[in-house]
């Protein structure tokens, strides 16, 4: 394990002022970021235009280390799944899925989740620790660098989802570097509608987003009412529907945008007219989109997966309510990288 800080948990007004204060130019900080996160050289011999003794000083001083790829898995729709080890040998995965137009990553905040969602791979593992936000940036630098080597030389994933193992908001101060590291605009420049940071609704973590930079927020509702959330949720004990509600009324929206609500359809659950009803109740048309996830079900889980019938029947419900509603397309399944399939053996998590 290294015990050095990581150069990538710096934002750019940090880096200015530890190179400042160490007696270096401050513009130096915006050519390193330049050379990591636009042109993705990591190496301090690449930083041609800046001097020998502030990169010495620097690799002497801090980490320039990444997550390591240790297998990529490819499914035949072109999603892949990179598990990376740490510095000190855990092991969490990302999930990249093209799209016309964009590649995606899905990062995860966490190695495991303390929140034990029911029909969630990943909560079998139990919470192990935090990611440091150089290593959520990590996995995006790792992945990036791998597909250039091996697919294509021009790759530049466009979109973040912060939908991986672990609960983000628990994690919330690395977190919120790395989105600052994300959107630096001399630095990788991914602007804040192409980031969005999904949440198993922890009110008390949401009500501290007003001094979050405004990305999108995707909350994990999948249910309308607290004894069917409570079911799939436990976290619902603590923090109900309407404590969570409340928390989300409360974040400032900006023109034009929505709230996702992630919506994992699960059979005979929450797939019933009772659950539409509810939805239409609780839910503002114009503030929210619902996304319905079917559930896979997979070995030793209680819960099963709806039929497509179902889905869809589901979804022209709530269409004919007047929400915006979408059906979340299974990327990977082949390769176990579609909802709710994440674990430490690998898989993407529910979210
Ligand atoms: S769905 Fe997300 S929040 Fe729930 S247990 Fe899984 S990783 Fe944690």
């Amino acid at each position: 394990m290294n015990n050095k800080q990581s150069l990538y948990s710096l934002t750019l007004e940090e880096l200015q002022t530890l190179l400042v204060k160490n007696d270096f130019a401050k513009y130096a900080a915006d050519q390193i970021y330049h050379w990591i996160y636009k042109n993705f050289k990591l190496h301090s011999d690449d930083w041609s235009n800046t001097s020998k003794k502030m990169r010495q000083w620097l690799v002497e001083n801090y980490d320039t280390s990444i997550p390591e790829v240790v297998t990529v898995l490819e499914s035949v729709d072109g999603t892949r799944k990179f598990l990376f080890k740490l510095s000190d040998g855990e092991l969490v995965e990302a999930v990249t899925i093209p799209m016309p137009g964009r590649l995606t990553i899905c990062v995860s905040s966490q190695v495991g989740c303390a929140v034990g969602c029911k029909f969630c791979r990943t909560a079998l593992m139990g919470f192990k620790r935090n990611l440091d936000s150089s290593e959520i940036i990590g996995q995006y630098l790792s992945a990036t660098l791998w597909l250039r080597e091996k697919v294509d030389q021009n790759t530049l994933i466009t979109n973040i989802v912060y939908m991986g193992q672990g609960e983000p908001l628990l994690n919330l101060a690395n977190v919120k570097t790395s989105v600052m590291v994300f959107l630096e605009d001399k630095g990788i420049s991914i602007g804040q509608r192409r980031i969005t940071l999904s949440t198993s609704g922890i009110a008390s973590q949401i009500e501290k987003l007003i001094d979050f930079p405004s990305v999108n927020l995707a909350i994990s509702l999948h249910a309308a009412d607290d004894i069917t959330r409570d079911l799939l949720m436990p976290i619902n004990k603590k923090y109900n529907m309407e404590r969570l509600l409340d928390a989300i009324n409360q974040i400032p929206l900006k023109a034009n945008r929505r709230i996702t609500y992630e919506y994992l359809l699960v059979d005979k659950v929450n797939d019933r007219m009772v659950d539409v009803e509810n939805l239409t109740r609780i839910l503002k048309r114009k503030l929210s989109k619902i996304n319905l996830i079917p559930f896979n079900s997979f070995p030793g889980c209680e819960f099963k997966t709806p039929s497509k019938e179902k889905v869809v029947w589901f979804q022209e419900q709530l269409l004919n309510r007047d929400f915006v509603c979408t059906i979340r397309s299974s990327k990977g399944e082949d390769i176990l990288a579609a909802c709710g399939q994440l674990k430490a053996d690998h898989c993407l998590a529910n979210k």
